[in-house]
């Protein structure tokens, strides 16, 4: 960025982007609302699912949860089984406590400064500025990786998107193209990042920013945004018992939370003890985030009743079967994994 521009030489950018979106705005169901708990509900779901893949889960949510004291007063694994098929079950348990929050600190009225919406849980800087300019006329731009994009080629920035100072760096540049209306800016840079200004292959072409973006003039539109720190991913190993008689299994709740938090898991293999049981070994391999794994489940078929009941009784084990297993939510794998447990209690 060039310190010696000010404010004003760029203004003319902000006005073109939300001419561009007046026309082109994608037309979004949560568009037509202001509701500030739709909002955020939208800004939390889409935040790590695209919006065609997460569309239905959304609509579903709201129909079940339509404001924040049904979703305040519901069971905690209610709200995590209508987040089934979004992922990152965190988000559901984060919604769900800041809707208490709502109801206990704010009266149940969503609170209408960026700094108080701030506060509830999970709600970071990027959903806070979203749901303000939206909801409530604020005027802090929603910066994302849509912003880092956009801007760092706008104005052939360098500044690595992987630095901790990013976020800081990126809001100040984002004030120099700001307009009057934040709320219809901070939709339209999402719009532009994700339909037109693509990681890959940007459509330069049909792009209102293209007289003015300088990475594009100066045909170096592949060298930005800069990111220089790669987070490696770690590798993990799980294993599990598939312990199971007469169509029945067993699982637990998951209590350690780093990852799949309170979610539902098979009793993990923490001694010997049923090895002579297994029947089949099927290992799967599942990416997250930050995490590649690996893991092993042993089809366990146990035939004396009393080692079962033993199993149970010394681990507080739940028996479930496969009709039980859907009123609760359990990380993908392990949810692939019962499905192919067949109605002759067999696994394929
Ligand atoms: S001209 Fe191309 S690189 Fe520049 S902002 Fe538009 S789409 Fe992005």
């Amino acid at each position: 960025m060039e310190k010696t521009k000010q404010d004003s030489d760029f203004k003319h950018i902000g006005k073109k982007l939300l001419s561009w979106y007046k026309i082109n705005a994608r037309d979004l169901p949560f568009r037509q609302t202001k509701d500030p708990y739709k909002i955020w509900i939208c800004e939390i779901v889409f935040q790590q699912t695209r919006i065609a893949q997460g569309l239905g889960h959304y609509n579903n949510f709201i129909t079940r949860f339509p404001d924040v004291k049904t979703l305040a007063e519901a069971e905690e694994n209610e709200v995590l089984l209508s987040w089934k098929g979004l992922g990152y079950y965190s988000r559901a348990i984060n919604v769900h406590k800041a809707a208490q929050q709502i109801m206990n600190d704010y009266h149940g009225i969503f609170p209408d400064e960026y700094e108080e919406i701030l506060k509830l849980k999970g709600v970071g800087k990027y959903t806070a500025a979203a749901v303000s300019s939206i909801c409530f006329n604020g005027k802090i731009p929603a910066v994302d990786g849509n912003f880092y994009r956009v801007l760092s080629r706008l104005f052939a920035d360098d500044f690595d998107i992987s630095n901790s100072r990013a976020f800081n760096y990126f809001s100040q540049l984002a004030h120099l193209i700001l307009p009057e209306n934040v709320g219809d800016f901070n939709q339209a840079m999402m719009d532009l990042g994700s339909e037109i200004c693509k990681p890959k292959n940007p459509l330069c072409g049909e792009c209102p920013l293209n007289q003015d973006c300088l990475a594009f003039s100066l045909e170096k539109i592949s060298e930005f945004p800069v990111k220089t720190k790669k987070v490696k991913a770690e590798d993990l190993e799980l294993k599990y018992y598939f312990v199971h008689r007469n169509g029945q299994f067993l699982i637990q709740q998951r209590k350690d939370d780093f990852i799949w938090k309170k979610l539902f898991e098979f009793p993990p293999v923490i001694s010997d003890d049923l090895n002579p049981f297994i029947k089949s070994v099927k290992t799967v391999n599942h990416k997250l985030t930050h995490k590649n794994l690996s893991i092993e489940i042993f089809n366990v078929e146990v035939d004396s009743e009393e080692i079962w009941n033993n199993f149970i009784y010394e681990n507080k084990y739940i028996v479930t079967d496969v009709d039980g297993s859907h009123e609760r939510s359990f990380p993908k794998p392990l949810e692939n994994y019962i499905q192919s447990y067949d109605t002759a209690y067999r696994i394929l």
